[in-house]
């Protein structure tokens, strides 16, 4: 047992050790930037998808602990329309454009799913700016949260899809949000936001948003979290068909306090998260994490 034990640790770290250039787990408590590492890591494909899951999941343990679900935070709680001035005809398809299968959050090889809703704007000229209504449009928060990451200088010559974002973790479902193809962001990590809050506003950026047959949209993705912290995306069309429509966004209050708390989290003793593939033990006293592939044996 102990052999092989042994045996997997060093096979995982010489997997680990092929990898160029080699990915080490963070030592970092500061889970914004290790948020938005992973997601670059991910997008450049510096990451193996089995790598990118641990590191996801350690993130998410800390989120969920941090921000367990309160009575003050219902889950049945209704969102707010994440378009200003906006209706349910925006929503793409009739709600009908999402579609999550062959999904994998941690493999950018993997392509072709669209586990999201586009919601437009009338923008026949592609100038982002509403024609209907001559203004931009804002995007606010569906709930409450905590912005874990933006994207914010994203040109025309970057290549990866989502051009300027936000993901932001919902404190009612314990899931993430991602609100893509913005121009503008006018958020900053470690903030918290409510209802209605601005995020941006509806742009282009984005490898297909650019493109002249796209059409000006938002792209909107939740993912929940399951007990192993996997993320899946949800078809939350019924919450935006009874979600609550605003005329106006509100600004998001910076709360330093909340900032500086969040990036200081004390280590915490030896835990097991469990997994599909394999049993991951997170050590925080030395803040390492080792993967043993044992799936089938465990010791309690
Ligand atoms: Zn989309």
């Amino acid at each position: 047992m102990l052999l092989n034990i042994l045996f997997s640790f060093f096979s995982i770290l010489s997997i680990k050790s092929d990898i160029s250039p080699a990915f080490t787990f963070s030592n970092e408590t500061d889970y914004l930037s290790r948020y938005k590492n992973l997601l670059i890591d991910i997008r450049e494909e510096k990451i193996s998808p089995i790598e990118a899951e641990m590191e996801f999941k350690s993130i998410m343990r800390f989120l969920k602990e941090e921000f367990p679900n309160s009575e003050k935070y219902r889950a049945d709680q209704e969102i707010v329309f994440p378009l200003i001035k906006s209706s349910i005809s925006a929503v793409g398809g009739k709600g009908r454009g999402f579609y999550d299968r062959k999904y994998n959050m941690f493999d950018h090889a993997v392509t072709g799913s669209h586990p999201a809703h586009d919601i437009f704007i009338f923008d026949p000229d592609h100038d982002c700016i509403d024609n209907r209504k001559n203004e931009y449009v804002d995007v606010v928060s569906v709930s409450h949260g905590i912005v874990l990451a933006v994207e914010k200088d994203w040109t025309d010559s970057s290549d990866y899809r989502g051009g300027n974002y936000v993901w932001v973790y919902d404190f009612e479902r314990g899931g993430l949000w991602y609100y893509a193809h913005e121009r503008k962001v006018v958020v900053v990590p470690g903030q918290i936001v409510q209802p209605g809050n601005k995020l941006g506003e509806v742009g282009r950026t984005g490898f297909n948003a650019l493109n002249k047959r796209s059409d000006t949209h938002l792209h909107l993705m939740f993912l929940e979290l399951d007990e192993t912290f996997y993320p899946w995306p949800v078809n939350y069309y019924e919450w935006l068909k009874n979600a609550e429509f605003l005329t106006k966004s509100t600004k998001a209050e910076i709360l330093k306090r909340d900032i500086l708390k969040i990036n200081r989290i004390r280590p915490k003793s030896l835990k097991r998260i469990e997994t599909k593939q394999y049993n991951l033990k997170v050590d925080y006293k030395k803040k390492t994490e080792i993967a043993l592939d044992l799936p089938r044996k465990r010791r309690r």
